[in-house]
């Protein structure tokens, strides 16, 4: 087993990575850290707000103030805030650790792999770029993110479509209130409504993003997609699971049902790999009408696969569809926990050897 470490391990994300590292085969939670408003306790003295139990192994872990960067382990996943995150992380990547973080501070950083092992795989070689150009004690540390919990929908989307070259896309989400961490949007100002805002830049983080995680990488840089994206956020009044809806130009112009065959039958490298979290089947494809929708569909395959459907005509841009990822696991922790065990089967990890190269095999 490989010790691993949870930054931020308090909140929305962070309880998510306690949660979906109980039973997994590779990784061992031996060290948490969050603000100092929770430093010194042990875990199971803050409030725990998922529906299943806690975890039996991280009760008794003492809190570490996130200035205890001596003191972690050699991998750590990041769920802190972004008010924190840009500079914590560079502080434990430039003493050795290997960050695998959710924050947006470093997403943008021409050295850091903006990764979704189904997308981008091959962009995990900017990891040793950024070793080398670094130097010291980054040789064995460094820090490689993955996208905004909307993006991550949209990507998945277009990189099942990069064949049909897509060139122009409109997207519009409705996205849910775990999205904002906890506390969150006041109970007063969600309940009943739409909010046509998300803040911290959520816009551009969806138009920049998905450029630079379909982009070309040449072995030194990421070049971004040609394609250009246009984005409308809306946060509503739902718990768990972002759904998209995307209009897109794609320059072969297949048919429609060519469309439907790529978006099913899309598969990548985790799933060759057989990476422990990854899904089966990377995109669920809906005949249904009214599908897919977060309360029927959100949870299913622990929450990992993107959901899509009704693909039809668009009278503007020729397509369109609607997606869907739950945000907390697919668009976070899920996709974080991904991208360590890319980064370890392709022998970029610490403790790398411990694990077979061909994987063992998915979690139960
Ligand atoms: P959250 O519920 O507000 O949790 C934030 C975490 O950061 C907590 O553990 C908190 O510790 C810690 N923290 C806050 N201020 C700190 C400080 N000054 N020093 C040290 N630690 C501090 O937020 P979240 O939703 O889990 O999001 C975590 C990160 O993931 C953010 O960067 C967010 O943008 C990103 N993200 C979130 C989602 C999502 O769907 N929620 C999706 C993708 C990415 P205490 O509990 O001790 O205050």
């Amino acid at each position: 087993m490989i010790e691993v470490g949870v930054l931020g391990a308090t909140g929305t994300v962070g309880q998510q990575f306690i949660r979906l590292l109980e039973h997994h085969p590779w990784f061992r939670v031996t060290w948490l850290a969050a603000s100092e408003r929770s430093a010194g306790k042990r875990y199971d003295e803050l409030a725990w707000r998922l529906a299943t139990p806690l975890p039996a192994g991280v009760g008794a872990l003492r809190v570490a103030p996130i200035e205890a960067v001596g003191d972690a382990p050699p991998l750590l996943f990041s769920a802190l805030d972004s008010s924190v995150a840009g500079d914590a992380e560079l502080a434990y990547a430039s003493s050795g650790r290997l960050v695998v973080s959710n924050a947006r501070n470093h997403r943008m950083d021409p050295l850091v792999p903006l990764l979704i092992p189904e997308v981008n795989p091959d962009h995990v070689g900017l990891l040793d770029v950024q070793r080398t150009a670094r130097g010291g004690a980054w040789a064995t540390g460094g820090i490689v993110t993955n996208p905004n919990c909307a993006v991550i929908v949209v990507a998945m989307v277009l990189a099942a479509l990069r064949p049909f070259r897509p060139s122009r896309v409109l997207v519009t989400t409705m996205q849910a209130l775990s999205g904002a961490g906890y506390p969150g949007v006041p109970s007063l100002d969600a309940l009943g409504n739409v909010i046509p805002y998300i803040g911290g830049g959520e816009e551009e983080k969806i138009e920049k993003e998905a450029g630079k995680l379909l982009g070309d990488f040449d072995g030194q840089t990421v070049r971004p997609a040609p394609f250009v994206v246009s984005a409308a956020v809306n946060r509503v009044p739902v718990p768990d699971g972002h759904t998209v809806i995307m209009s897109l130009d794609l320059a072969a112009k297949p048919a429609i049902e060519d469309v439907v065959s790529a978006l099913d039958a899309f598969t990548a490298e985790p799933q060759k790999r057989n990476l422990p979290s990854a899904p089966p089947k990377p995109i669920i494809l809906h005949r249904a009408q009214d599908r897919p929708q977060p309360r029927l569909d959100v949870a299913f395959g622990d929450g990992m696969p993107v959901h899509c459907g009704r693909v039809r005509p668009c009278p503007v841009l020729g397509y369109k569809l609607v997606a869907l990822g739950h945000n907390v696991v697919r668009g976070a922790a899920g996709a974080a926990v991904l991208n360590a065990e890319l980064l370890v089967a392709r022998g970029l990890a610490a403790g790398s050897a411990t694990v077979p190269a061909a994987t063992s095999g998915r979690r139960g």
